[in-house]
């Protein structure tokens, strides 16, 4: 039955990506509605080696960023069920694709968020050690340097995510990987999964026999692995899963 997966009381990896965000105003990438389903050009401008090469990008880059919806979003219903769910007791690790940290901001425990592909509020500079705060960034682009330098050594700046291209942190991946291989259900939730290897921690927790349940409002690659798949809104289908993962196991 594909009801029974939620009455194993183990531990629960969660990975989420950019649909879990839509309900707090932030758009994807890949639905409908994403960003890069309405200007494809976009995507392009999202790798690494341009942004390095582009200094008219990298101007873009700041402005889009200063623009992002994600400094006014608030944490929504499936943010605030998943932070609830840990909260009553549940071993829960989320791998988020997001760099919204609206899972902190709904009071998830920050050591238990691994952000895979980085966040969008700091800033490190692609030569040296360099790091600071996004709105510290921000504040020069608003004084006017439209694409401001490494203060010590006159590199190029960047937000602390990962972009197309660019190594993914290795101990953080191994994290997440780890998640994968220890979970004994693996949600997966507002992922197209098609950007590895984040989509591939599905099939890792599947093959440690873990129970995987998609959310995701369109068909994704790794369906055919999954024990039940949830088209509903990811606002009412996250607060009802973790309702009937409680009851289930109370
Ligand atoms: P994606 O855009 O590729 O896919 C999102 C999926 O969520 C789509 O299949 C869409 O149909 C589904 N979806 C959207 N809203 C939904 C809802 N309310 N209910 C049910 N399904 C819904 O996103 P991705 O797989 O996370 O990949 C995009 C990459 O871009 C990520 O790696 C991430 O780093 C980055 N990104 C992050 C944010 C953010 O931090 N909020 C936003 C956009 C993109």
């Amino acid at each position: 039955m594909t009801s029974e997966w939620r009455r194993r009381d183990g531990r629960i990896g969660v990975l989420t990506g950019a649909g879990i965000s839509t309900d707090s105003g932030i758009p994807d990438f890949r639905g409908p509605r994403g960003v890069w389903t309405k200007d494809p050009i976009a995507e392009l401008l999202s790798t690494y080696d341009n942004y390095l090469a582009d200094p008219e990008l990298r101007q873009r880059a700041w402005l889009a960023r200063r623009d992002n919806p994600a400094w006014r979003a608030r944490p929504n219903a499936a943010h605030t069920a998943l932070a609830a769910l840990a909260r009553a007791g549940r071993a829960v690790t989320i791998i988020t694709q997001n760099i919204d940290r609206l899972h902190q901001r709904a009071g998830f425990a920050a050591d238990r968020v691994i952000e895979i592909h980085g966040n969008m509020f700091e800033v490190v500079c692609v030569e040296c050690d360099y790091q600071t705060t996004m709105a510290a960034t921000l504040d020069r682009v608003a004084a006017g340097e439209a694409d401001p330098p490494c203060p010590d050594c006159g590199g190029v700046l960047k937000s602390a995510t990962i972009m197309f291209g660019q190594q993914m942190d290795r101990r953080t991946m191994m994290k997440a990987a780890l998640t994968a291989e220890t979970s004994d259900i693996f949600l997966a939730i507002g992922s197209s999964l098609q950007v590895e290897p984040a989509a591939s921690m599905c099939a890792i927790a599947v093959q440690s026999g873990a129970d995987l349940v998609i959310v995701n409002a369109e068909p994704t690659p790794y369906d055919s692995m999954a024990t039940e798949i949830i088209r509903e809104p990811i606002g009412t289908a996250v607060p009802r899963l973790v309702a009937e993962i409680l009851e289930a196991g109370a």
